[in-house]
């Protein structure tokens, strides 16, 4: 397969494309990109490259070998995706993010966010929208509650990192928050790949419950694609035939998506696991397995958490498990805390 991302050149660009190819290969499909170029796709051999890449139609060709080609690890380094000075997925630091599982009320939000940003978590997570498997139960604080993010974003210098559940909601999230998160009910919701793909704002993609490794690269090729790169993955556990957890952290295909692609992976063990007595030693393996980062769940008081108490740590569980993992992760070559974070909260 040939890609071809062409110049911001108008409407008619991949029709010009399509004859200059001619006979050589067959078009297979067009996307057209938040910036205006389209991606172009051929079923060609790899002697069209020179051609198409002398072409002033053309930005760039890729040759890529199946349907995640852009994001396939080939050699490369792990690409680096930045929510800010102080918080990088994918290079030295291992970012931890913390926080509710749903946004409550400014004051609950406050003390989290100081908490544990004392403690040394780099984000702050929290669900304003939530999917929620009855429609009776409590769905989020919706809009408000992403202006409370806002604001504990803005008074503990935090990036906020939140679910989007649909395609219209898209851009007035990412006005509000820093990473935008799509869930794991939503992993092949395509008009919501596209919808985070046409923007700039990061995007922490969630595994399906039920999707396979390549179902989940597949779903971060939607985003890609389209010209959003800042693309993280996040591993929370996939159904097993095991009822005494919530889900089966695979941890195993944290090491396999670090082989098969450049794009950063986390780790979530409070989903992953549904217990917050495993959230501590799934960490530590998340940690020694490779993962770039976590995202975890943490309340004050967690069994009166709106929303998933019984996988939440309280702060002083937090405390413990960020203290835990510093010189794990200098053993894996990594900073727990950013250094310049470090030295401005000393
Ligand atoms: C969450 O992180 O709040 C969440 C709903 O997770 P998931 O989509 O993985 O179930
Ligand atoms: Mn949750």
């Amino acid at each position: 397969m040939i890609v071809v991302i062409t110049k911001n050149l108008g409407a008619d660009v991949p029709d010009h494309l399509n004859k200059l190819v001619g006979s050589q290969g067959v078009l297979e499909n067009v996307v057209q990109r938040g910036d205006g170029r389209f991606v172009v796709s051929f079923q060609g051999s790899d002697s069209l490259i020179e051609s198409l890449s002398n072409s002033p139609l053309v930005d760039r060709v890729h040759s890529i070998k199946g349907p995640w080609g852009l994001i396939a690890r080939d050699g490369k380094e792990t690409s680096v995706v930045e929510l800010g000075p102080n918080l990088q997925f994918g290079g030295s630091q291992f970012p931890v993010i913390a926080g509710p599982c749903s946004v409550e009320n400014d004051t609950i939000l406050g003390q989290i966010a100081e908490s544990i940003k004392e403690s040394g978590a780099a984000g702050l997570r929290g669900g304003a929208f939530k999917p929620r498997t009855s429609p009776y139960a409590f769905q989020g604080l919706g809009q408000p509650g992403l202006e409370m993010l806002a604001r504990a974003s803005r008074s503990f210098s935090l990036p906020v990192i939140t679910e989007v559940m649909g395609p219209d909601e898209v851009e007035g999230v990412a006005a509000q928050a820093d990473m935008l998160q799509i869930g794991s009910r939503n992993i092949q919701n395509f008009r919501l790949l596209e919808a985070v793909g046409r923007v700039n704002t990061p995007v922490l993609l969630k595994r399906g419950m039920m999707s396979t490794v390549d179902e989940f690269l597949g779903a971060a090729e939607y985003i890609y694609m389209r010209g959003n790169e800042n693309v993280v993955l996040c591993e929370r556990g996939i159904r097993s035939f095991e009822p005494r957890m919530r889900n089966t952290l695979d941890l195993g295909a944290v090491a396999l998506l670090k082989q098969l692609t450049h794009l950063p992976v986390i780790v979530d063990p409070s989903h992953g696991t549904g217990l917050s007595e495993l959230v501590t030693p799934m960490s530590r393996a998340a940690v020694a397995v490779g993962a770039d980062g976590l995202m975890l769940e943490v309340h004050p008081r967690p069994e009166l958490a709106k929303t998933d108490g019984r996988q939440t740590l309280n702060f002083a569980e937090f405390a413990a498990l960020m203290q835990e993992l510093e010189p794990l992760a200098l053993a894996m070559g990594r900073t727990l805390r950013d250094s310049k974070a470090a030295s401005a909260s000393a």
